[in-house]
């Protein structure tokens, strides 16, 4: 199982997570925020058609999560799968999609893929997380989060790789030039994860062994590579866990599991 992401941050965010077993590769996306064009460059970068996509997950109905779904399905047949609630939420999606509809807690097997959506605390109407799960691995995939709640700690328990999001530095977003109103938004438990809260749960998260960590979602104005590298680094260095940064412009190359 490998999984890179394409983009990740406020611009976009799009995970490509390919699964081969007994001589079938299956790929996924989850989230699709980028537009066609850059997200064929994007996979073709990588060595994939937009044509090898088998399935594509939308997590919540902000634009930088969903905004190439619809784009995508005018060119390719694809399941899609999303929450009733993020389906209501975006006219494109109403007029343009047939999906399928996940509720939160309840896994949905996927060519031999499970994938398990739970729901999160964020500013939208029905957003969900994801465990994606083959015979061999189990991947995280948590960003647009207010706070860590017990229902996520629990889905992560198992997990061999995290995609977690560290949106902004407390110094920074508070020092920022944004209006005060959206400082709120983003620090409220509906809002995004600061660097500080995400730290606190990886301490935590990297008690049992884990395989990979990647730091997703960075702020543009509000954060720094080098602050999120320079926590992960130390913590993740004495647990024999291999880190990454997700950005914007590059994701992260193919993460191997094994
Ligand atoms: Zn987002
Ligand atoms: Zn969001």
């Amino acid at each position: 199982m490998r999984f890179c992401c394409l983009a990740s941050g406020s611009e976009g965010n799009c995970t490509l997570i390919e699964s081969s077993e007994q001589g079938e590769t299956l790929r996924i996306l989850v989230d699709c925020g980028l537009s066609f064009s850059l997200l064929k460059r994007k996979l073709l970068n990588r060595g994939i058609l937009p044509e090898e996509i088998h399935g594509v997950f939308i997590t919540h109905e902000h634009s930088d999560h969903c905004k190439g779904i619809v784009p995508l399905v005018k060119f390719l047949e694809v399941p899609v799968f999303m929450t009733y609630g993020t389906y209501l939420a975006n006219k494109e999606m109403r007029k343009n999609l047939k999906p399928i509809f996940l509720s939160p807690h309840k896994k949905v097997l996927f060519k031999g893929l499970g994938i398990n959506p739970f729901p999160v605390p964020h500013d939208a109407r029905e957003a969900v997380a994801l465990t994606v799960e083959s015979n061999s691995f189990k991947i995280g995939i948590l960003t647009d989060v207010g706070v860590i709640t017990k229902t996520i700690r629990d889905e992560l328990e198992d997990v061999d790789a995290l995609i977690l999001e560290f949106n902004y530095d407390d110094d920074l977003l508070s020092r920022s030039k944004y209006p005060e109103g959206l400082k709120k938004r983003i620090t409220s438990m509906y809002g995004h994860l600061s660097n500080s809260s995400a730290i606190g749960f990886t301490k935590d998260f990297l008690q049992r062994e884990r395989k990979v960590l990647v730091a997703a979602h960075l702020s543009n104005s509000n954060n720094s590579r080098n602050y999120v590298a320079a926590l992960l680094n130390k913590l993740c260095h004495e647990k024999k866990t291999e880190s990454f940064i997700a950005d914007q412009d590059n994701g992260t190359p193919w993460i191997n599991l094994g």
